[in-house]
């Protein structure tokens, strides 16, 4: 048996393609106990009563899995923080805190959407500070569907914006943010998404070597991280 970590794959209306190929990823799992969503699952999450047929078309997928015994668990990404209960009541999955320890195959491994470890980014930080705020979710959740899908344009259009003008470095992990996290949890891997820079990077921390495995999106390929009893391997998957 395996566990799978999948992140990013930022399922939209207008890439139909990505979620053809999530939905048949879903339907081929195989010998599979676990799958791990780590965040940005969708482009943009208005609140669970998005009746958008394309995410509903997910949801089924997703139940599906677990129906066919799939334990399901999702984190929240910067995307689609506001995914909550009735999502997971209609999956059949477990929402995670952002960050979480997984044990399984006799590892620990802190598991975490990636976006809380690129502290240079402070105007981000801010926004991200406060979109999750329970008064601000549950104003923001107050509103009709037509009016947070507008919002929810205008943040992609600000998130656009200003990743266009940020240094490509600001955007990536601070080291140090790393290195408090693999010492606050007491790991020596951890795997997240969020800086669409798959791969796998050593990290020398308080003498001891640990690893950083970092999931793709799914822009152009699928990307998978396989764990089992053998360790991790993070797989491209070529989009048919
Ligand atoms: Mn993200």
């Amino acid at each position: 048996m395996a566990a799978l970590v999948v992140s990013d794959l930022h399922l939209d209306p207008a890439n139909p393609g990505i979620s053809a190929q999530f939905g048949g990823f879903l339907r081929a799992l195989r010998e599979v106990e676990a799958l791990y969503v780590l965040g940005d699952l969708f482009e943009a999450w208005i609140g669970d009563d998005d009746p958008e047929p394309h995410h509903r078309e997910t949801i089924a997928g997703l139940r599906a899995a677990a129906d066919a015994g799939v334990a399901l668990y999702f984190m929240h990404g910067n995307r689609d923080f506001l995914l909550g209960e009735r999502f997971c009541r209609e999956t059949g999955g477990d929402l995670l805190a952002d960050p979480t320890v997984v044990t399984r195959y006799g590892r620990r491994v802190l598991m975490t959407h990636g976006d809380a470890l690129c502290a240079d980014d402070r105007p981000y930080q801010r926004l991200r500070a406060m979109v999750r705020e329970p008064a601000w979710q549950s104003q923001f959740l107050a509103l009709s569907v037509r009016q947070r899908q507008a919002l929810a344009q205008e943040a992609r259009a600000g998130s656009r914006a200003h990743t266009s003008t940020q240094a490509q470095m600001l955007m990536d992990v601070n080291a140090d943010a790393v290195s408090n996290a693999f010492r606050t949890a007491g790991v020596d891997v951890i795997v997240h998404g969020h800086t669409h820079r798959p791969g796998s990077y050593e990290h020398e921390v308080d003498g001891r070597r640990r690893t950083r495995i970092v999931t793709g999106d799914w822009y152009a390929q699928g990307s998978v991280l396989r764990w089992d009893e053998r360790g991790f391997e993070l797989q491209a998957l070529p989009r048919g």
